[in-house]
């Protein structure tokens, strides 16, 4: 199989589990976004995947979104940051993305909201998470997600559009309870019906655990390796 073959085969699988785990729980197949998570992945080898009908694309590193954007500036598709932003490398990114779904501390927001103002501009932010408790993981801790949110609430520049986990790295049942606890964060969140605050979005789900995090309400999977296969060692 060429390599476009491939990647073409593995989006249709999938787009096969997404499918089914939308079948299992009773969702719309349209209620969730398929996110092509591309750190370390070649602009040529996204390309196909694009040319193929995929609409959404994030980076991690910030040092690879400019030259991947410029190579693949004939297309038309969403970008997304996905990786821990430096508050040093705000301005390297705002340009080339219309989502940060990794806003964790208010040094952050204020960095961002103060560039963005000046340009007259917006962007859509989810707030990272730390679902699973573990020490090594980025992310607010769950109970300061609240006040956190109120806080930026007023910061206008960003649209606060939900949440981001990235879910404990074991079996998927194991992870099960880390990924149903950020929708039930989003939903108190919702409750409180803050201005400029939508909570329409919880990214959650990769490879390993897609079918888990669509069955408790994950409304972006991010997949990298199902895809493009295992990436080399960091
Ligand atoms: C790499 C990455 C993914 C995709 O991981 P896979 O297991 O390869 O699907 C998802 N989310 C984030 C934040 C990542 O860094």
């Amino acid at each position: 199989m060429s390599e476009a073959d491939q990647i073409r085969s593995n989006i249709a699988k999938v787009r096969s589990r997404m499918a089914d785990a939308c079948e299992r729980s009773g969702r719309d197949p349209g209620s969730v976004r398929l996110l092509l998570a591309t750190k370390t992945v070649e602009p040529e080898r996204i390309r196909i995947a694009i040319e193929a009908g995929e609409t959404l694309v994030a980076e991690n590193r910030v040092q690879e979104v400019r030259p991947k954007f410029e190579v693949l500036s004939d297309l038309n598709y969403e970008r997304h940051f996905i990786g821990h932003l430096q508050s040093n490398k705000v301005n390297a990114l705002v340009p080339y993305v219309s989502c940060l779904q990794t806003l964790d501390r208010l040094s952050l927001a204020r960095k961002l909201q103060n560039r963005l103002e000046r340009e007259g501009e917006q962007l859509e932010v989810l707030i990272q998470v730390n679902t699973s408790g573990e020490e090594t993981k980025a992310g607010l801790d769950p109970d300061e997600v609240e006040p956190f949110i109120r806080t930026i609430s007023s910061f206008d520049a960003l649209k606060i559009r939900g949440l981001m986990t990235i879910g404990l790295n074991a079996d998927p049942e194991t992870a099960r309870p880390s990924l149903a606890s950020l929708r039930e964060i989003a939903d108190r969140i919702r409750e409180q019906n803050l201005e400029g605050v939508y909570m329409d979005e919880l990214s959650m789900g990769m490879t390993g655990d897609l079918e888990v995090a669509i069955e408790e309400g994950s409304t972006i999977v991010r997949v990298g390796s199902a895809i493009f296969g295992s990436r080399p060692a960091a």
